[in-house]
């Protein structure tokens, strides 16, 4: 069978911002079976990065870790994780939810406080990895350079990380316009370097005052502003490495795609990514038994407290309409 869906109708033509790509991108999608070595290399980069981050930790700090540091620490990542999984992507790139002003201003906020770029940047990169998934025009498919084990390395390399450095910028007025004519979000997106120093300054200035102490500030500021902002960016490069390589693929999308389970609580429910690209407009992810999708619950709160509206659930027929026939597992 074909993994083509029926589902997604934009228009694959080269995208017109990326002249000159040299990416080599096979016809054939998923399912083929993968040479031990590739499956050793994979479980190697998927690993390397979070063991260096865990030894890292009570390596730089081997006095142990206080509640209050482990507080801001997880009080600050869920923050900023939801202001990117409910708000940059759930609600302002893909619209599954109305949101009240104050809400969509806050979830703006929220978000930029995460470190991972501006709004609109953000948005725009986005819709355009949606467009071209893991084909030319992708700004971040892990098979950019091919299919081999090189290629694939260097390419998981690029999906997690290098793209960040591309001196190519991804058109904002052509793909994030609704985002560039609302001021507040403008405002928002340009003043990224504010809430940037708030979210690395708050952790210090609250363990400071708690503890009355430099000692506190400062390792409130290693906790709860470096050691988060570090994990949260390998959470969310991970969705865009990790969860384009391996993963279950029970639901029809014309990328790779992957469900990536164990990221699925850290990730705040984003790594139930095949679905979301079988169902880009859905409000959860996670739309199977037993799947842990957070943003997804706090959606379900704004709209219960009458801040999110229209909100896009799941039904039992738009699931089964995107089921695969043979459910395939790439992992
Ligand atoms: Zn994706
Ligand atoms: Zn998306």
């Amino acid at each position: 069978m074909t993994t083509q869906p029926e589902v997604i109708t934009e228009s694959r033509e080269p995208d017109p911002g990326t002249p000159g790509q040299e990416s080599q991108f096979s016809a054939t999608r998923g399912g083929e079976s993968k040479r031990s070595i590739e499956q050793i290399a994979l479980l190697l980069f998927i690993c390397i990065p979070f063991v260096a981050l865990a030894a890292a930790v009570p390596l730089a700090w081997g006095r142990g870790m206080s509640w209050l540091d482990l507080g801001l620490m997880v009080g600050m990542y869920f923050l900023g994780c939801h202001g990117i999984t409910i708000g940059f992507h759930r609600h302002f790139t893909h619209g599954s939810f109305k949101a009240s002003r104050p809400l969509k201003i806050g979830l703006a906020i929220a978000g930029s406080m995460a470190v991972e770029g501006p709004i609109v940047r953000w948005v725009a990169d986005h819709r355009r990895h949606h467009k071209f998934s893991d084909a030319e025009g992708d700004p971040h498919s892990p098979w950019r350079y091919g299919e081999t084990l090189p290629a694939l390395m260097k390419g998981l390399w690029w999906a997690h990380m290098g793209w960040l450095f591309d001196e190519e910028q991804t058109p904002q007025g052509k793909y994030a316009p609704d985002l560039i004519r609302d001021p507040a979000i403008r405002r928002i997106s340009r003043d990224f370097w504010l809430w940037t120093a708030i979210s690395l300054l708050l952790p210090p200035v609250v363990g400071g005052l708690v503890t009355m102490s430099w000692y506190g500030a400062f390792t409130a500021f290693f906790w709860g502003s470096l050691v988060r902002v570090a994990l949260l960016h390998h959470v969310t490069w991970s969705i865009n490495s990790i969860c384009h390589a391996v993963g279950k693929r029970p639901f029809k999308s014309r990328d790779r795609s992957g469900n990536v389970w164990w990221l699925a609580v850290l990730s705040c429910g984003e790594s139930w990514h095949n679905l979301h690209h079988a169902d880009p407009t859905c409000a959860r992810h996670g739309v199977l038994r037993g799947q842990i999708d957070s943003s997804a619950r706090v959606i379900r709160w704004f709209e219960m407290a009458g801040w999110a509206t229209d909100v896009r659930w799941p039904t039992a027929e738009r699931i089964a309409a995107r089921r695969q026939e043979d459910v395939g597992e790439a992992a």
